[in-house]
């Protein structure tokens, strides 16, 4: 959410970024609005002023036992009374919309930040690592899978219909393997871990900047006020809403967590294997601290390292794109893309995606700090995918394929994995 005097004030540059991010949103209209509600809001306290005036007059009529002049006030106050109620109810109405709106309005992007209107427009920065060159005919992950028995995707139909799978024995060990090294290097880097709820309350999905936006890619209880996350994000942000934190150095928060997309509008795209599905399991990166834009743009390619120290410990080949306006969501400002390099796709496929969003987040949920004057201030936050798991099984297998048949395990991982150099 951004401050309504920042959107009156740099309005045309609230609405490029709302044209530059695809999104359908009418600044003059949300102004309009807010013209509308501070008139009313005026008009409100100015009816109500009166009113109390009058009734010291009527009150001070009565103590002079000036009955008829008292009766006549009466009269007038009834009429004002009820013209305040109109202006009231009109107030809720248009302070209802202009919430609404408000909830619509997008982050600005950064100026580093290219302008386009797809991923076909992100920006690759940096890449790192060899594709492998296989002097066999590679197989893709789900061939792979199937052949050590590590993965079952009939029976995860089978249980729960379309994008849902199996993981079995080495399969199952791979996919928290990845999950425990993660975790274990943001125990090394400092942060702290914490395992959070993944049902939320709405208001917690509102206060991370997920709704509206993200309603229809979140699934619901049913007849509960009750959602499943698609991320930890959202309960590593909400995990200080409200709060007055002590921010002279950054506050570093990391998570593990299963998360559940409905992926609507990807009907048809990434059918094949572990790329897209319904539920995944990720660890996640959340950093909150000052307001200070230089400190919190270090921060976000400090953040994007330690997912690339990942990668390279899991010895994949990977790219950092810098996201493009049109692929970015509504509350980020910045943001890169790590894309690892999966041979049966013949390209890179996004693994992990860095973001920072200034004080998007912290105004809907009202995270603050005193600044060296005392004054509160909104923080910023940022996040980064650390692993999300099953899709980085997908390079994990088909890079490290080997003749034999037999899946090479990367050093880092075999303590994870019983000391296994291969699963075969
Ligand atoms: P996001 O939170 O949308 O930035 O996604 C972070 C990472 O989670 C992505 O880079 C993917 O590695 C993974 N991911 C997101 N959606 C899915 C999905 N539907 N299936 C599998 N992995 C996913």
């Amino acid at each position: 959410m951004l401050d309504i005097r920042t959107i009156r004030n740099r309005s045309e540059e609230v609405q490029q970024a709302a044209d530059q991010k695809g999104i359908n949103f009418d600044v003059l209209e949300l102004i309009a609005i807010d013209d509308r509600r501070r008139a009313l809001l005026t008009i409100s306290e100015t009816l109500r002023a009166e009113r109390n005036k009058r009734s010291d007059k009527i009150k001070q009529l009565m103590i002079e036992h000036r009955r008829e002049e008292a009766s006549a006030e009466r009269v007038i106050a009834q009429e004002s009374l009820e013209k305040l109620r109109t202006v009231d109810l009109e107030l809720r109405d248009v302070g209802a919309e202009f919430e609404r709106l408000m909830l619509l309005v997008p982050n600005f992007t950064s100026p580093t930040t290219p302008v386009g209107t797809s991923d076909k427009d992100n920006v690759e920065v940096r890449r790192t690592g060899e594709q492998p060159i296989f002097s066999f005919q590679p197989r893709n992950h789900v061939e792979i899978g199937q052949s050590l028995d590590i993965l079952d995707l009939e029976r995860g139909v089978k249980i729960g219909g379309s994008r849902q799978y199996v993981l079995k024995n080495n399969g199952l060990m791979l996919h928290r393997a990845v999950q425990q090294l993660a975790l274990d290097l943001l125990i090394e880097l400092g942060y702290t871990l914490l395992d959070v709820p993944i049902m939320v309350k709405e208001e917690t999905l509102v206060a991370s900047g997920f709704f509206p936006g993200h309603r229809d890619q979140t699934y619901a209880i049913q007849e509960e006020d009750k959602w499943l996350v698609g991320t930890a994000e959202v309960p590593l942000v909400s995990y200080y809403s409200g709060e007055v934190l002590d921010l002279t150095k950054p506050m570093l928060l990391g998570a593990v967590s299963p998360c559940y997309r409905s992926e609507i509008g990807s009907a048809g795209r990434d059918v094949h294997g572990l790329y897209r599905v319904h539920q995944f399991a990720k660890v996640e990166q959340v950093v909150i601290c000052q307001a200070d834009l230089a400190q919190a743009e270090a921060i976000l390619e400090q953040m994007t390292a330690n997912a690339e120290k990942l990668l390279q410990l899991l010895e994949l080949p990977y790219r950092v794109v810098a996201v493009c306006t049109g692929d970015m969501s509504q509350k980020n400002y910045k943001q890169y893309d790590l894309e690892t390099w999966m041979p049966s796709r013949n390209s890179y496929g996004e693994t992990h995606s860095a973001s920072l969003l200034l004080d998007f987040q912290t105004r809907r949920s009202r995270i603050r700090y005193r600044d060296e004057t005392g004054q509160l201030q909104f923080a910023y936050t940022l996040n980064n995918t650390m692993v999300a798991t099953p899709r980085i099984l997908i390079p994990l297998l088909e890079n490290h394929q080997q003749e034999d048949g037999s899946i090479y395990v990367p050093k880092a991982l075999r303590p994870y994995m019983k000391g296994q150099e291969a699963l075969r």
